[in-house]
Parts: C-alpha cells; structure tokens; sequence
C-alpha cells in the first residue's frame, strides 16, 4: 500500500478523482480514502495544515494501513530565487525551521535523538527525476525547511535561507519525514511553488494554490505508475 498525504483538501482532491475502488475510512476526526491507480493500492488523506497534523496522518496510515512507502504532495513558498511560481521541487532533504534548544548548545533544528536533517529515499527521488525526463517537466531538488509559520516575509525568508540553505518553505514535510525515520518508511515529498514567502505570498498562494497543487498531483500520479509496491 502506497500512502499519499496533502496539507489541504485542495492538494488532495486531483489526486481522489483519479482513483477507482474507493472507500473512505474515518479514523480519529480524519477521512483516509483507499483506492487503486494504475493497478497500485494506495491510501490517500490531507493531513489539515502544520507539522502536528501531517504527522498523526502519516502515523495512521502506518498504523492502520500499514504503508511501505509515502509520498506528499502539495505546495509551497519559495526560498531559492530560481524558483518560480508553478515549479516543481523535490526534498532532499528536509529540516524544522522552527525548532530551537540552541540555549543547550544544538544547532538550530537539532533535536537530540533525531536529528536535524531528514534525508528522503534515494530510490524514489530516482523514479521521480526519471518522471520528470519522461515528461520533459523541469524538477528542482534541494533543502526544503518545514515550521508551523507561514512564510510572507523577506527577512524571515532570507533568515531560513541563511540557517538552513533552504530553496522551499513550507508546513509539512519534515514532520512526515520524521515518522518514516522513525518506522523506516521511504518517503517522497514533492511540491509544487505557490508563492515567493514574501510580502505577496498570501495574495499569491490563494491565486496559485489550486493550480500548483494540481501540478504537484499529476506528477505524483505519475510516479505511483512506475512504483514496486512490495518492500
Ligand atoms: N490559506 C490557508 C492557509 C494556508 S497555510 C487557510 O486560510 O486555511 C500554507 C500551506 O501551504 C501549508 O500547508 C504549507 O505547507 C504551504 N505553504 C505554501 N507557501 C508557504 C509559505 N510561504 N510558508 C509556509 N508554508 C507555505
């Protein structure tokens, strides 16, 4: 079983309608809604915004539905000037912006235990830059910075830059990253860019979101296509 995890409806929603054999299933106050795409099994939810609730989702769909790999969809601000809005991004890496024990002497999103950056699967950021070749659709790959902020500030932008050498902001994907560490689970995020995190990111992510989100699910459709399913 595949999972796939948006923040909001709207980055889940082009994902739904393309799947057959639908079932909902509500676990705690969420709606997880099994199907199958391209003769892959996969479990489908968004999460609701902010690193707590990505992270009970991709509990769940450990838990429950017993995943061998995840995958994120959605959007995000860009840090990286090279990022435009509509471009696509995968995680390398992935770190929490907004964690801070530095008064221990850590560095800035160092958690003891756990660390600070979250390394995705290679395999699948493979299968992901082979996508993008069959598609003649451009992929960025880099650091992406998560934190329960949204971003709509140069300085605080360029803050997360400097500290992280972050090229993408947004509210999920270390914390999804963080429970597959945790249950060896390979794990893909991807996102497609809503806004700049700028003083214009409000006014841009509302214009942006349904489109970009759209982008960033096809391109996951179309990796789940190429994907093994067993372990
Ligand atoms: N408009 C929504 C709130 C969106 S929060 C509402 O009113 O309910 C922004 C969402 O998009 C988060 O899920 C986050 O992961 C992503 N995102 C996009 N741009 C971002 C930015 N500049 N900073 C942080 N998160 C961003």
């Amino acid at each position: 079983m595949i999972g796939i995890i948006g923040a909001m409806t709207e980055e889940v929603s082009p994902l739904l309608i393309r799947l057959t054999n639908l079932q909902t299933h509500t676990i705690g106050n969420n709606k997880y809604h099994t199907g199958r795409y391209e003769g892959r099994e996969v479990v489908v939810a968004y999460s609701r915004i902010g690193k707590v609730n990505a992270a009970v989702t991709a509990t769940v769909m450990q838990q429950h539905f017993h995943i061998d790999k995840l995958l994120f969809s959605g959007v995000a601000g860009a840090i990286n000037k090279s990022l435009k809005i509509g471009d696509l991004i995968y995680a390398e890496k992935l770190v929490q912006h907004d964690v801070d024990i530095t008064a221990f002497g850590h560095p800035l999103g160092f958690i003891p235990e756990t660390g600070d950056f979250f390394a995705t699967d290679p395999a699948l950021n493979t299968i992901a830059e082979e996508t993008a070749r069959e598609l003649c659709v451009k992929l960025g790959k880099g650091v992406i910075a998560t934190g329960d902020q949204f971003i709509a500030d140069p300085d605080h932008k360029d803050w997360v830059q400097k500290r992280f050498k972050a090229d993408a902001v947004e509210m999920e994907g270390a914390a999804v990253a963080c429970v597959c560490q945790t249950f060896q689970i390979p794990y893909f995020v991807l996102r497609a860019i809503s806004d700049q995190a700028d003083m214009d990111a409000g006014f841009n992510f509302d214009e942006f979101l349904v489109s970009s989100a759209r982008l960033s699910a096809d391109f996951i459709l179309r990796m789940v296509a190429k994907l093994d399913t067993a372990k």
